[in-house]
Formats: structure tokens, sequence, C-alpha cells
């Protein structure tokens, strides 16, 4: 009886120790002091975070009676087309200090906040809703009653799901002049939300992503593609419409294992320099989305439908089914 009574004292007492922390401590400072007092050798953190799916219960109230149909909760299938992506922006917004205020024009400075606010609180169903109610438009998932739940599926890509929903972020232009004074499109802007790197033709000297960045940003000079037109099309540097941004996603889905040698650590876009903070996987037979991230030079593997879902890796990951990735400005604006 006075061995039970001690039991239950040390887990009450765990138990606060733990609700104490969490409210002293952020969920990245926990991941963090986790790699860092890796004495143990504990592979993975200790407590799930941002587990695949997710159940949403609706408060009953009146809203909840009067939608049509009916449903008491909203259920999440195939979440691995946003859930990387969610935790390597909370991982950046943590990282860096000065990203949450950068980052609250593009996206609303109540998201970046409740964003902040629900992952440190571990409420990750909340995290997913907010992002797919704020976020995403309802084109770009399927819905449907199913008994008493509303059944969410994002089944997909994801950078349909994610990427595509940063507003202008990432948004660049590019001018360029015909040497043709008789060019029907003489002075011509190319505007893109997104940074589209191809895969070389051929393997260039230097490195081939970077080689990539340089044919999107630099200036150069081609023939003009309108038709007769003889003259020489002259292409400007290319700029972000609203500054550098605090990270870039480069979309690696059209690029083969064999193209991509080796992955850079750091690259100069738009005469900034950035650096590598993490990846997102496909794994191609599951269709099957995780995401890796370096925390002071650890790298770590997420996976929502692990149990152990966050694992410390030895070395940076083998990024052999790159779908994404993901660098950080490392220069001041
Ligand atoms: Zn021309």
């Amino acid at each position: 009886m006075e061995r039970d009574f001690c039991c239950l004292t040390d887990t009450e007492d765990l138990r606060s120790f733990i609700t104490h922390s969490e409210r002293t401590k952020t969920l990245f400072e926990e991941i963090r002091a986790s790699i860092n007092n890796n004495a143990e050798g504990e592979r993975w953190f200790w407590r799930p975070v941002l587990p695949w799916g997710g159940v949403f219960p609706i408060r009953a109230g009146r809203k909840a009676i009067a939608s049509t149909p009916l449903y008491v909760q909203i259920s999440l299938k195939n979440t691995c087309t946003i859930d990387g992506f969610l935790m390597l922006l909370y991982v950046i917004l943590r990282d860096n200090r000065s990203f949450p205020r950068e980052l609250a024009p593009f996206l609303g400075k109540r998201f970046v906040e409740h964003f902040l606010f629900l992952m440190d609180s571990c409420d990750y169903t909340t995290v997913k809703m907010l992002w797919i109610w704020d976020r995403m438009s309802k084109r770009q998932y399927r819905a449907e009653v199913n008994h008493a739940a509303l059944e969410i599926d994002l089944f997909g890509n994801e950078h349909e799901n994610f990427t595509k929903n940063l507003e202008d972020l990432m948004s660049s232009a590019q001018e360029s002049w015909c040497s043709n004074g008789s060019c029907p499109t003489r002075f011509q802007e190319d505007q893109r939300k997104t940074i589209s790197v191809n895969p070389p033709h051929e393997l260039p000297d230097k490195d081939p992503i970077q080689s990539a960045l340089d044919e999107f940003f630099c200036p150069r000079l081609e023939p003009c593609e309108e038709s007769e037109c003889d003259g020489l099309r002259e292409f400007s540097l290319r700029l972000f419409c609203h500054g550098p941004p605090a990270f870039v996603i480069l979309d690696m889905q059209m690029w083969r294992s064999e193209d991509l040698p080796y992955v850079p650590f750091h690259l100069e876009l738009s005469e900034q320099r950035y650096s590598l903070e993490g990846a997102t996987l496909f794994n191609r037979d599951e269709h099957h989305y995780s995401a890796a991230f370096q925390i002071d030079g650890f790298w770590m593997h997420y996976d929502g439908l692990r149990s152990d879902n966050l694992v410390l890796l030895n070395k940076p990951p083998e990024f052999l089914l790159v779908s994404s990735l993901v660098y950080i400005r490392t220069t001041d604006r």
C-alpha cells in the first residue's frame, strides 16, 4: 500500500514536472535540449511530434447544430503532404529570431503567432486545421461527411498543398529587352511565385543546383524567341519582389538521383547567401512524405507515421528521393 502511494507521488511529480517544463520551454527548446543532452545515446525525441492524421472534435454549440449536414468531428487523412513542411516551418521560425516578424506580411501576424503557440502547446491537429482553413483553398483537398465525421483527405502533392500557399514570399521578377527595335514584344517581364530549378541537360562543371539557380537568377543574353525576330534578348538580374526571403524552397521533384551527386550546404541567389536547413523526402512506393532538418549541426528525421517520429541521424540523410530542399538566408537584408 505504502509502495503504491510512493509510485503515485512519483508519477504526479513527473506529471507536474512535465507540465512545468511545457510552460517554460518551447517545443523547439525541448528538442534542442534532447539533442545536446544525448548522453544516454537516445536516438529519438521522447514523445511524438506532429503525428500523421488527426481528429479534431467540434465543440457542441450553436454553429455545430446549425451546420448541415451535421458532424461532430473532423478526421484528417494523408496529412504527410503538409506535415513535413509544418515541422520545417516551425524549426525555421523558432531557430531564427527575426523570421516570425519577417513572415508576418506574407502569412499574417495572427497566423504566425497562432501557429507557434499551437506547436508549442503540442496541439498538432489544430495546427493542421489552421493550415487547412487559413492557407489552403477548398479545391486543394477532398472533404466528405462519413457517419458523424467530416473526413478531410490531403492525399496529393506537398508542393500543391504547401509551397503554393506561401503567398508572395518567394515571388521574383526578371526583365528582358530585345535588341531588335521592331520586335513585337521588345520589353518583357517574367514574374514567378516559386523558384524554378530544372535539372541540367548535361552535368555542369560546378554544383548542378547552383548552376540551375544561376540560370534562373543571373543576367544572360539569348537569341529572341519571338517568331521571325533575329534580335538578341538581354535578361536582367532576377530580383525578389519583396526582398530576399527568410527561406526558400527548391522544388526538386524533376531531379533524378543521378542529377544530384550531392547537396550543397550553401547557395548564392540574388546576391544573398543561403544555407541548407532541411529537406522533404518522398517514398514513391508508399506515396509518403517525410522531412529532415538540422539543429546546431545535428540532423533529425521526422516521419509522422513512425511511433518514434523524431529520430536523430548520425550524418545528413542520404537525399535519394528529395522532394524539396529548404535553405535559410544567412546574410542580413
Ligand atoms: Zn525580339
